[in-house]
């Protein structure tokens, strides 16, 4: 008893001393516990808006996207997501999922949506909304509950005290100071990726011209409640007129296809094929769930209504396309009577891919 106590103190003095020291990057929330949390709120956020599924958009979408990812710091499995809603909008969701809403796409050109997901993706790589939960839990219930909470795999998906952290993640605003460091980082990151700099600036005075957008429920997403000033701008033109550049079209490249892309490409299949489905806000949520807890390793399972298809890296689109699209979903789909779907996907460590897929 005497040495657990004391085992507990030494644990929790030295939580104090790392936090002492090294307060901006005092992290009491682990990268795998950011993940879960994120899995959460990103259920949360599908659960209040449908995915949009249209292939040239998502293709769009993911196009923009792959110069950025390119010069990410953070290896995480970044999801690239659209939301079927007509105002314009964008959102980050810890642990790498980022949406935006169709009403963006429609309305912006991709140099200013190239500035939009530099944004959102600085403020997953800066970890915003992890560090506010973080002094949020320090604030509410002090450091050793704080510990207590987030020790002993407490954190993991679907749990009650990961629901009430990403519920926590959902009502966090971000200050102006991380504004500022996503408009900055994400300009920089644009001009590493070799992306016009500029298009931050036609970005951010477009979003002026619209900010009568709002997500309501999540109060961090890109159009909120306090307007773009002219500071913002001000200071992305001075910021991108000072960076060198090779600035490059974004190129509609050979870039491989990414797990969003080819989500998407798996959701247009099951909404348009044979046995047309609809999407499902719970089994989506299942199906994300099942990324970080399979149910198993097999290529392929079925066992009511879960489907588990696992393919190596090396495979091609095309390859994917005729094996998962035109013919396991179609033998699967076919045999029953399904009404409604969930999927998604993500890369394991090992090279692989795994899309789970549900349908009831
Ligand atoms: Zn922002």
């Amino acid at each position: 008893m005497i040495t657990s106590c004391r085992f507990v103190l030494v644990a929790l003095a030295a939580a104090w001393i790392i936090l002492l020291s090294t307060p901006a990057q005092a992290a009491l929330i682990s990268e795998s516990q950011e993940v879960a949390i994120g899995q959460e709120t990103a259920a949360e956020v599908e659960r209040e808006y449908r995915v949009y599924t249209d292939l040239t958009m998502n293709e769009r979408l993911n196009r923009v996207a792959g110069p950025l990812l390119n010069v990410a710091e953070r290896k995480l499995a970044w999801r690239f997501r659209i939301l079927d809603d007509a105002q314009m909008n964008a959102l980050a969701v810890p642990g790498g999922f980022i949406y935006t809403t169709r009403g963006l796409m429609e309305q912006m050109p991709d140099r200013e949506l190239a500035f939009v997901l530099a944004h959102e993706i600085q403020h997953v790589e800066k970890r915003h909304s992890i560090r506010q939960l973080e002094a949020s839990l320090y604030r509410q219930v002090g450091l050793a509950a704080a510990l207590q909470l987030l020790t002993g795999g407490r954190i993991s998906q679907g749990t009650a005290n990961t629901i009430a952290l990403a519920n926590m993640v959902v009502a966090n605003r971000y200050t102006q100071d991380m504004e500022r460091e996503a408009d900055s980082d994400g300009i920089r990151m644009m001009a590493r990726a070799g992306l016009d700099p500029h298009g931050a600036v036609d970005a951010l005075k477009t979003l002026q011209r619209n900010n009568k957008s709002s997500m309501p429920k999540f109060l961090n997403s890109l159009v909120g409640t306090h307007p773009l000033n002219q500071d913002r701008i001000r200071h992305a033109e001075e910021l991108a007129g000072s960076l060198a550049v090779n600035a490059a079209p974004v190129p509609d490249s050979q870039l491989p296809p990414t797990d969003s892309l080819r989500e998407a490409q798996v959701m247009l299949a099951l909404e348009s094929g044979p046995s047309a489905l609809n999407p499902d806000p719970d089994l989506m949520r299942l199906a994300l769930d099942m990324q970080a807890a399979p149910p198993s390793e097999s290529r392929l399972e079925e066992n009511q209504g879960v489907l588990v298809w696992n393919f190596p890296d090396t495979l091609t689109e095309k390859q994917v396309n005729s094996g998962l699209i035109d013919q396991e979903m179609p033998r699967v789909l076919g045999s029953r009577t399904f009404q409604r779907y969930g999927v998604s996907m993500v890369q394991l460590p090992e090279g692989r891919r795994r899309v789970v897929l549900l349908v009831r």
